[in-house]
């Protein structure tokens, strides 16, 4: 079993800023585990809007410091552990969201890492045992050189991106999943340093064959384009059924995928 919720599709400074897209991160409950990734600014709110009991997580996992990814980590400490009365729950995250990297402040405050069951600090080509699953570390080029992606194995493979560039091995690390999910900043063509656009996506796309493609993390430009059509001019392009999150959006990946146009958003 493996189902999902998309508890935000915007990122960047301008998406986050102004909530053009919610920034929450994403949920997976998978073979009896309830993950929550990279819990950005409005976590908890978009989290009761879209109906997820956030005291039901398991693991947080951040895959770095960046405040579109981590900001109310603290948040869903508090609210798993009941106010830090009943520790609970495994974190698993980056240097430095965990630790801090070189004079950064972490993205988890001290009192927080002591509430919980386990802390596990990850770096690319790390892997770790959660219950059914495994998780893995992937690399990533990207301002916080310590940002990793993660492999999600348990009976489906999630495999996820997060924020960074693409370069020619990246794909390696994300083959053949069940669900692959790519944090695309920029649409088109559209270049910013250290991210990905949706020219990006697709090279991506074409070398990894996925199942199922979710497209997420958009900044305005994608937003102001509609990362619909970006999404179905991916999906024209790769043959692969390539979906546009949309804030609040849910996964069953033990459902069938096809046709297309059942899956693009309004
Ligand atoms: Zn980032």
């Amino acid at each position: 079993m493996a189902k999902l919720v998309f508890l935000g599709s915007g990122g960047g400074r301008y998406a986050m800023a102004t909530q053009s897209r919610a920034t929450g991160g994403f949920r997976v409950d998978m073979d009896g585990v309830n993950i929550h990734v990279d819990p950005g600014p409005g976590a908890l709110v978009r989290a009761k809007e879209y109906g997820v009991n956030i005291r039901n997580t398991d693991v947080i996992m951040l895959s770095h410091v960046h405040l579109d990814h981590s900001n109310d980590c603290n948040a869903v400490i508090d609210a798993m552990t009941e106010g830090t009365k009943n520790p609970k729950g495994i974190l698993v995250g980056s240097v430095s969201a965990v630790r801090g990297y070189e004079n950064d402040s972490p993205a988890v405050l001290k009192m927080y890492l002591k509430t919980l069951e386990n802390v596990v600090v990850m770096k690319a080509g790390d892997s770790t045992n959660l219950k059914n699953i495994t998780v893995k570390a992937t690399p990533t080029r990207h301002t916080d050189p310590t940002c990793i992606g993660f492999r999600i194995e348990g009976s489906k493979t999630i495999s996820y991106t997060s924020d960074g560039e693409y370069f020619p091995e990246l794909n390696k690390y994300h083959q053949k999943a069940d669900l692959l999910i790519i944090n695309m900043l920029r649409p088109d063509n559209d270049k910013w340093p250290m991210h990905m656009n949706l020219e990006n996506a697709i090279t991506l796309i074409k070398e990894t064959e996925p199942k199922l493609c979710v497209l997420q993390h958009f900044g305005m430009k994608v937003i102001e384009r509609d990362p619909d059509k970006q999404a179905l001019k991916a999906a024209k392009e790769t043959g692969v059924d390539v979906i546009a999150a949309a804030d609040g959006m849910k996964l069953d990946l033990d459902k069938n995928y096809t046709p297309l146009s059942k899956y693009i958003r309004k």
